[in-house]
């Protein structure tokens, strides 16, 4: 079996690149032709550009076989370890009980582990962030089931009526001590969450994405805001995990 997707003779099909998997937008840059009698592939996205040929009837290259998955080992962080989480974000205990934050045991270098939360507390994997600057990447993905794309979820004794989507799980664990809060784990809202949001009435959805990503939060609500009453776009000046202010743009 091959990660790649078999066009007839002749013809080019286009998927998402199973080696970079489109990055964090996961689009669709990954291109595989079937000349007849050989399969050439090629990833248009910067960052990855991988390309190979192989003939039709012959082997299939070991580098496009799948690959096992890598699943952490996680740990409970030290006394150390946690503050240094605290003191970067001044969290306070309630955010960081919200977050739960683990240390990952099998990394070369050393990373925190951010629960993934399903919609019902039940948790779905997780995300293993570099707290060391320049380390790249700064963040692995490691979800229990790839069909699962409904974010993080952070819930707030007010119920789902309105619900705020941000970026990372740090901003996410904050928000939801004022409004129930889903981390996308980027700045891309997957189809399935949309219609989840959709199918459960949200009335009012609030974008709050990082400061760097104000255009793309303004895209975004256009897409969706046919999908609910009311929608709104927070422009922030400093993004919510560095901003232990009250968010004042909910209250009001
Ligand atoms: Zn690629």
């Amino acid at each position: 079996m091959t990660l790649l997707t078999h066009p007839s003779p002749g013809t080019t099909s286009s998927t998402v690149c199973p080696f970079c998997n489109g990055g964090r937008t996961h689009e669709i840059s990954f291109n595989v032709t079937n000349t007849g009698t050989e399969i050439l592939y090629i990833c248009h996205r910067a960052s990855c550009g991988k390309s190979g040929r192989y003939f039709v009837d012959g082997d299939v290259p070991e580098d496009l076989f799948p690959k096992p998955r890598w699943k952490p080992q996680v740990r409970t962080p030290s006394k150390v370890e946690l503050q240094q989480l605290i003191d970067k974000y001044h969290l306070t205990p309630d955010e960081l009980s919200r977050l739960r934050p683990q240390m990952c045991v099998d990394t070369k270098q050393k990373r925190c582990w951010y629960p993934v939360f399903g919609p019902h507390g039940s948790t779905h994997g997780g995300v293993a962030r570099s707290l060391e600057p320049g380390v790249r990447p700064k963040v692995l993905t490691y979800l229990d089931d790839t069909s699962y794309h409904l974010g993080s979820w952070y819930l707030h004794t007010s119920g789902v009526e309105r619900i705020a989507l941000v970026e990372d799980q740090v901003s996410a664990a904050r928000l939801s001590g004022y409004v129930t809060t889903i981390a996308l784990m980027g700045a891309h809202l997957h189809h399935d969450l949309l219609m989840f949001l959709a199918r459960h009435r949200v009335k009012h959805l609030f974008i709050a994405l990082d400061s760097d990503a104000f255009d793309k939060a303004v895209k975004m609500s256009q897409s969706i805001s046919p999908y609910f009453p009311k929608t709104t776009v927070v422009p922030l000046d400093v993004d919510i995990k560095n901003d232990t202010r009250a968010p004042t743009w909910l209250i009001r």
